[in-house]
């Protein structure tokens, strides 16, 4: 066991929040989810964490200075809903990240890992993409994710908070009993998961005359266990005054037709596709460089394979039927 530090994990009922949690706990850390359980599912937190139903405006209820830091993944974080409906994301993200820095202010608590997102970037014309490059974000969600990376910055320049934030890009896979479980669900695995388990008839291919290989966009899928691992990382990692940004990714594209081939050799199940217009705002490459991870955090994911990725999700899937 280590030295069991005490954490407030936001959105920890969510997917990537639930693993975090999982592993905080496995290393020997005391943990608490605060989660208001809009989207999140409060079978997902783990046992032996303690549990607050509740909302990240609120978080100044419950934190205090008996906490040794913050890992923030409570936000909503679907592009179409954020196109639609902005208001929510500046309400939550923006002003739910708010209220916590000041919280934490007030509390005393100076570490922050902070769940941010490749979506930051926007449509980057080169690749792999590093933090270096140019964020220029095409949609509200984010916008907001991109305003709450400033806001840290300059919380840790003016305060001294010690933070990370971690730019994913596409998380994948399951661990143990903690899965994706998004409603409505729009991510490419998941769905074509549902396709092999006969729960849906085909899977829709968003465009085939992208300028890639195979014509279909191509992307870099992270499994969230690795995902995890570089979150306990960097709660070490994290110096005061310094806002430290990584990217995490494994470097390697695949396209969605590499994804959908990869679902019919794992499960063994056909899997029906049809071609369809694209969807608004998709580039054609997103892929990471993680080398400031492997670096600063010395992080090394171990889960890069995708057969690998895709054989965890389907067997998390397969618990539920
Ligand atoms: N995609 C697809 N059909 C679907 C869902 C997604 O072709 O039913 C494509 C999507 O256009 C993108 C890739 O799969 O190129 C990954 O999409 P996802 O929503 O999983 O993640 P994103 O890259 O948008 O974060």
């Amino acid at each position: 066991m280590s030295d069991g530090q005490k954490y407030l994990v936001t959105g920890g009922a969510g997917y990537v929040g639930s693993v975090v949690a999982a592993h905080l706990l496995a290393a020997g850390h005391r943990v608490t989810v605060l989660d208001d359980l809009s989207t999140g599912h409060r079978v997902s937190v783990p046992e032996g964490a303690e549990f607050i139903e509740g909302r990240i405006q609120d978080v100044a209820r419950w934190l205090d200075s008996s906490y040794d830091g913050v890992l923030h993944f409570a936000a909503s974080s679907q592009v179409g809903e954020s196109v639609a409906h902005p208001e929510k994301y500046w309400s939550n993200n923006v002003g739910g990240s708010m209220a916590l820095l000041a919280a934490m202010r007030d509390a005393g608590v100076r570490t922050l890992v902070f769940s941010s997102t490749a979506a930051t970037y926007g449509e980057p014309a080169t690749s792999p993409i590093t933090e270096d490059t140019a964020t220029a974000p095409t949609n509200p969600y984010g916008a907001s994710k991109l305003a709450v990376d400033h806001m840290i910055s300059s919380e840790c320049t003016a305060h001294g908070l010690a933070a990370v934030s971690l730019r994913y890009f596409n998380v994948a896979g399951a661990h143990g009993s903690y899965g994706e479980r998004h409603d409505p669900e729009t991510h490419l695995i998941p769905l074509v998961l549902q396709v092999a388990q006969g729960k849906r008839e085909a899977i829709s291919v968003f465009g085939d005359d992208y300028p890639t290989p195979d014509g279909t966009c191509v992307r870099d899928y992270i499994h969230v266990a690795d995902l995890a691992e570089a979150h306990l990382l960097a709660l070490t990692a994290a110096t005061g005054g310094e806002h430290l940004i990584c990217n995490l990714g494994n470097g390697n594209g695949f396209s969605v037709r590499e994804v959908i081939e990869t679902v019919r050799k794992v499960t063994g199940h056909p899997v029906p596709e049809v071609t369809a217009p694209r969807r608004g705002g998709d580039p054609a490459v997103l892929v990471a460089s993680a080398e400031r991870a492997k670096d600063r955090l010395g992080w090394q994911p171990t889960r890069a394979d995708l057969a690998g990725i895709v054989a965890d999700a389907w067997e998390f899937v397969r618990q539920g039927e």
